[in-house]
């Protein structure tokens, strides 16, 4: 497989080119900020009213309406959320776009799943960073930067490519690895690891320990260092060395116990399990439950989320974060900035 770098980069795909960022969240203000501060010329798409006009603006940032921006723009890069895309599409990106132009994404759902159906004279690309939007700017401005998949679905240029591949190094993906991939895969593959894996499989696993330390009698502030706070000690080691590195740091006797209980805490049937969501995500049905909660004003969604919110391992982890002062100084999510 071939990893691209800064050095395969040809910026000048993106040189003398406006580039219209839509939305201002986790992925927007990452790529807004990173694309101005690689010499890029961006202007930030957003609602009328919209809360982060202000953030935008404060940045630095120029400002206009969707449609403005769209129509100002060579290269439309669309960081909404994913249920909002189609819609927003039809009524303010599709006529807008001059001809030619570049419709790209961070995210390949609507496209492979239909739901957008880009206009035949234009390019459809992929720069989708693989980490949380906020991580996409920390590292960047500490002159990292995190790995990126790009992928192209149409090519009316011919450079589609070449101007994926720049993006995604202006962005800061070249300084770790940019993967070419299709948007099918980075679909797939994006989806069933943040519910399998990153974010299903590791809040469920974190809840659960916790709950079943707190059920068991002992205080919730030990459940919470053990199950939650010391996880993102092991999953540095493990981001620095792999789990090779993690099993060398840790003790004998937690090596011991890691080898021969994990695998009945995330056992066959939980990979069996893996597998039905898997197929779940190809097959269409997870996007369009999704979509479906969204249309009828959302439902399961808002229960679930406070229901999360709710839960006794927050209340506790509040507290506790309280007396670490240095967590606070270095955060990565500002509201009242990203
Ligand atoms: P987000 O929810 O953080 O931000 C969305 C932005 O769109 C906000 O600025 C919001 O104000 C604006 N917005 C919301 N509803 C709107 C509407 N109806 N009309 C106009 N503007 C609206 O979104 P996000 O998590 O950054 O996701 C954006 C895209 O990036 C998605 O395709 C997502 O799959 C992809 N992505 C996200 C991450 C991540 O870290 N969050 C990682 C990789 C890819
Ligand atoms: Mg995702
Ligand atoms: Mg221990």
């Amino acid at each position: 497989m071939k990893v691209y770098y800064d050095k395969d980069a040809n910026l000048d795909m993106l040189q003398g080119k406006k580039i219209a960022v839509l939305g201002y969240g986790s992925q927007g203000h990452a790529h807004a900020n990173n694309l101005k501060d690689s010499g890029m010329d961006v202007v930030v798409g957003l609602r009328e009213g919209s809360n982060s006009i202000k953030k935008a603006q404060d940045a630095g940032l120029a400002v206009a309406s969707i449609a403005d921006a769209v129509s100002q723009s060579d290269i439309v890069m669309v960081l909404l959320p994913d249920e909002n895309q189609a819609a927003i599409y039809e009524n303010e990106i599709r006529d807008n776009l001059k001809q030619g132009a570049a419709l790209a994404f961070a995210h390949g759902l609507n496209i492979h799943f239909d739901y957008i159906k880009p206009r035949e004279d234009i390019d459809v690309f992929m720069a989708a960073p693989k980490g949380p939007g906020h991580l996409v700017r920390s590292t960047y401005t500490q002159g990292g930067g995190v790995p990126c998949l790009v992928a192209v679905a149409q090519d009316s240029s011919g450079n589609a490519l070449e101007t994926a591949i720049a993006y995604a190094s202006a962005v800061g993906g070249g300084r770790a690895g940019i993967i070419e991939t299709t948007f099918k895969d980075e679909t797939e593959t994006d989806l069933f690891g943040e519910q399998a894996v990153l974010c299903g499989g590791t809040t469920a696993l974190v809840q659960a320990g916790f709950e079943t330390l707190v059920e068991a009698g002992y205080p919730p502030e030990m459940a919470y260092f053990e199950c939650l706070h010391e996880l993102k000690l092991i999953v540095d080691l493990m981001y620095e060395g792999g789990i090779a590195n993690m099993r060398y740091s840790i003790s004998n006797t937690a090596e011991f116990g890691d080898l021969t209980r994990g695998p009945r805490v995330v056992n066959e049937q939980t990979k069996a399990e893996m597998k039905k969501i898997l197929e779940e995500i190809q097959s269409g049905q997870f996007v369009k439950e999704f979509f479906a909660d969204n249309e009828q004003g959302g439902k399961v969604f808002p229960e679930l989320r406070a229901r999360g919110a709710d839960h006794q391992i927050e209340e506790v982890g509040a507290k506790l974060r309280g007396m670490m002062p240095w967590i606070e100084a270095g955060k990565i999510v500002d509201k009242s900035k990203n």
